[in-house]
């Protein structure tokens, strides 16, 4: 999960990560009272989750109200690289002496995490990295060792950052390095990175990309998830625990394993449909799983078929034959299921199913010929 900036900064400052003051705002009124609290000047900025908003005039100066009024007015709206922005964050100005770029992020290949760090920030670290990539101080970090101090220290003074930024800059690293790790980032990064004429080091702008494997203990993200942004079949199968992915189509898909799911899609679109979203129920092919997942397909207005789609392996067909039975007898379904069963104790499954069936719920030999029925059924 990408977090806006004024969510990055908030998950910052748990780790003492130094930000400046501000506050949301999703109104021109909004903009004026948090620059009223936080103190002029301030920088009104957009908060969509794509960089170079700076370069779309989605960050700018107000020193007075009037110029919050007119920047809150003309950013609100904006489209920035086809991200509308709904809302603002207004911060406290800095003055700024310098900016850097610090990062951490995954090296898969080499299993380690890797820190970036550069004199040159504020710029877009790609255009450093083609045009002048020693610029770049490149840290390879053993995940069991971690970050200390004195590698931090060693780090800012190679990558060139001022003398006066550098001890700062070395606590607020380590800060970094525990905000990415402990609080399951994919990518925590800080762009720029500043130096003020005071002399104090802090991060102006933040994004953060949160490890949503790493969820489960982590309750404290659900704030972060914006219902007013989010499509509201995958909250709801979010909230039943699915591994649900919506989309535009009208045969809804129900198929255990991720592998089996995605092929299910590719045979809709094969023969002709398309698929109203992903959805693998993996091995738990009990009356729960299967009843939320029916629950959370029917309530899509868009679904006129559902195609159930298991390869019993571990998985039992004959169990999962009885969790539709018992999830049918808990939810009405609006539309007609064609299911294709086979692997493990398929016979079972469908002797189970046989008396059950009707022409709102039949069963078909393959998957080829399910998803044809299903296709038909969505027409
Ligand atoms: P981005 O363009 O999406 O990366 O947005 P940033 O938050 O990085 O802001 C873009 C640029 O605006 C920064 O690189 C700064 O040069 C400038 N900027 C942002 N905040 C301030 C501030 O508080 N004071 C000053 N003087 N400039 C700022
Ligand atoms: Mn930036």
């Amino acid at each position: 999960m990408d977090l806006f900036e004024y969510q990055g900064k908030q998950y910052f400052a748990r780790y003492g990560i130094p930000v400046s003051p501000g506050g949301v705002a999703d109104t021109v009124e909004e903009a004026l009272g948090v620059a009223e609290r936080v103190g002029f000047p301030v920088v009104v900025k957009a908060q969509v989750k794509v960089g170079g908003r700076g370069k779309a005039g989605g960050v700018k100066l107000a020193t007075t109200p009037d110029e919050v009024r007119t920047h809150a007015r003309g950013i609100l709206g904006l489209d920035i690289k086809g991200h509308v922005v709904q809302r603002l964050w207004v911060e406290h100005a800095s003055e700024i002496a310098k900016e850097y770029y610090a990062s951490f992020t995954l090296d898969r290949p080499n299993k380690a995490h890797l820190g970036m760090l550069s004199a040159q920030g504020g710029v877009e670290i790609e255009v450093v990295a083609a045009e002048n990539p020693e610029a770049i101080a490149m840290l390879p970090i053993d995940p069991v060792r971690g970050l200390d101090v004195a590698t931090a220290r060693r780090w800012v003074a190679d990558a060139g950052l001022d003398e006066a930024a550098r001890a700062q800059a070395a606590d607020l690293l380590v800060a970094l390095y525990r905000c990415y790790t402990e609080g399951d980032c994919d990518l925590a990064e800080i762009n720029p990175l500043i130096l003020t004429p005071g002399g104090e080091v802090h991060a102006l702008d933040a994004k953060v990309t949160l490890d949503d494997n790493a969820a489960f203990r982590h309750p404290e993200w659900d704030e972060f998830r914006g219902d007013e942004f989010e499509d509201p079949r995958e909250r709801r199968a979010r909230e039943k625990g699915l591994n649900y992915i919506g989309l535009d189509g009208s045969v809804g898909i129900i198929a255990n394993g991720a592998g089996l799911a995605m092929s299910t899609l590719d045979v809709v679109n094969q023969v002709g449909g398309s698929a109203a979203n992903f959805l693998d129920i993996g091995g738990g092919a009990n009356a729960d799983v299967m009843a939320a997942a029916l629950e959370v397909i029917n309530a899509d207005p868009k679904v006129r078929s559902i195609f159930v789609n298991i390869f019993g392996g571990i998985t039992r067909v004959d169990e999962v034959a009885q969790g539709v039975l018992e999830a049918l007898a808990r939810v009405e379904i609006a539309s007609p299921i064609v299911l294709r069963l086979d692997g493990t104790n398929a016979v079972e499954g469908r002797a189970i199913l046989a008396p059950h069936l009707n022409d709102r719920l039949v069963t078909e030999p393959t998957m080829l010929e399910a998803a044809r029925r299903a296709v038909a059924l969505a027409r």
